[in-house]
């Protein structure tokens, strides 16, 4: 792999641009690999990126039913902090934020990550309380956050209306080294790294069927054909389901559209991000000068990808009075993922009942900023055949045994 660096540019520029090779093959697949990875959302991808990388496992191949990054991975609204409750999930959001600062150098790949800082708003007497403790136990957990007073809100983002008249704002939990990153380049930062490392990214490929022999995963059903195995992962976010029954076993996940929608360009107005989860909304303004809005899930399990116009009308009315600019702003796209809940709101990284097959799934509606962190825990579980510290916690054997990772405050609402 060439190295994109400024010397390359003006090299490439000196020489009308003849010299680039394409970010990744495109390749056959073959009969068989030592892992093969269903799914290229940003945690397969990150997770065939660390089995390279931390472990030296490279015949691997992550196989994707249509375009790399197509899944939530590319229409998501980019929020990273790591900001949680729970011991567990504070050590692998953390994790993944701390990888995010320096993935663009370890890509050799700009993902522009910012860390702008997010806010999450406390507009009730009961959420200032929750948060408060969060900022608490976020101290114990060496995971930067304050909580901060509405006059420093208001320094920070002077487009917010704190004075209420229904939910003025009391305060918000703060992390200032939280923010975005672009998500397509995420994917493809770890897709062309995957690539060079010698690895096959197949898309336009679907799985339809797990083999198996004496309770061990031998391959998958594609439809470009059989494709042996070694080890299996499952990281299809939304679909998990689909392929948990192919390989013979029940999750205890649920699949939910998510909407998201992003206004006209503006000129910047805004530079945090800011969550409003008692109205149900947040908003940050993206690079372009686009305001992404998001809202909560739909009210009902479903496979439907898209928008839905009252969707937008209720996110836009609940985010109206904190943020009375908005009424103002034309409308520009709207989208949905379909994501992949459980009932603790935590993810799930686990081995599962069919031999040498693991599942990462679970995220949500906030495994964007999970990507790295995921990816390094996944990797260390497959490649060492059991879950390491990061991933322990997650096992599906918590469902079974009570012993929930409730991150329903951090995770049900927020992004
Ligand atoms: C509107 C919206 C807003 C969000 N906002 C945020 C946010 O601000 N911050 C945050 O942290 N998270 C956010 N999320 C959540 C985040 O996007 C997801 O948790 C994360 O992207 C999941 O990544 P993934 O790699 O697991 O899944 P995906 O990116 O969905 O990848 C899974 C891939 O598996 C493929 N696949 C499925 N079935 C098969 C099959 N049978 N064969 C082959 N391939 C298959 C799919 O095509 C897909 O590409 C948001 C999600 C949505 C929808």
């Amino acid at each position: 792999m060439k190295r994109y660096s400024a010397f390359a540019i003006a090299r490439e520029a000196a020489r009308y641009h003849t010299g680039w090779e394409r970010a990744w093959k495109s390749p056959q697949p073959k009969s068989h690999y030592d892992v093969v990875i269903v799914g290229a959302g940003g945690h397969g991808l990150a997770t065939a990126y660390y089995l390279g990388k931390n472990f030296g496992i490279t015949n691997v191949a992550v196989i994707e039913k249509g375009w790399l990054g197509g899944g939530n991975t590319g229409r998501n609204t980019t929020i990273i902090r790591s900001n949680y409750l729970e011991d567990d999930s504070a050590a692998i959001f953390e994790k993944s934020r701390s990888l995010y600062e320096t993935l663009s150098q370890d890509l050799n790949y700009n993902i522009m990550f910012s860390p702008r800082g997010v806010m999450m708003l406390a507009q009730t007497e009961h959420e200032v309380r929750g948060w408060m403790r969060t900022a608490h136990a976020n101290a114990h957990q060496n995971v930067t956050t304050e909580f901060i007073g509405p006059e420093r809100v208001k320094e920070l983002c002077p487009i917010i209306n704190i004075d209420g008249p229904r939910y003025p704002v009391l305060g918000a939990l703060w992390q200032a080294r939280g923010g975005t990153a672009r998500h397509d380049a995420v994917a493809w930062g770890y897709a062309r790294a995957c690539s060079a490392m010698g690895m096959d990214i197949i898309q336009k490929c679907e799985v339809t069927g797990v083999m198996s022999e004496g309770g061990k995963v031998t391959g998958v059903e594609t439809t470009k054909g059989r494709i042996g195995c070694d080890k299996l992962g499952i990281v299809v976010a939304g679909h998990s389901g689909v392929l948990a029954e192919m390989a013979g076993f029940r999750l205890p996940v649920e699949s939910i559209a998510l909407q998201a929608l992003v206004s006209e360009p503006i000129k910047p107005c805004m530079d945090v991000v800011v969550m409003a989860n008692t109205v149900h909304g947040y908003l940050s303004q993206s690079d372009k000068g686009e305001m992404v809005i998001g809202g909560g899930t739909d009210g009902f399990n479903n496979y439907t990808q898209r928008g839905s116009f009252h969707h937008v009308e209720e996110t836009v009315r609940a985010l109206v009075e904190t943020f009375p600019m908005i009424s103002r702003l034309k409308m520009l796209r709207q989208w949905g993922g379909i994501v992949d809940m459980t009932g603790d709101r935590s993810p799930i990284i686990s081995p599962t009942p069919l031999g040498n097959t693991y599942i990462n799934c679970g995220w949500g509606t906030g495994g964007f900023k999970a990507i790295p962190g995921s990816g390094w825990a996944m990797a260390d579980m497959m490649a060492k055949g059991t879950p390491g510290p990061l991933a322990r916690g997650f096992g599906l054997e918590r469902f079974r045994e009570g012993r929930f990772i409730d991150e329903s405050v951090a995770a049900g609402v927020a992004h």
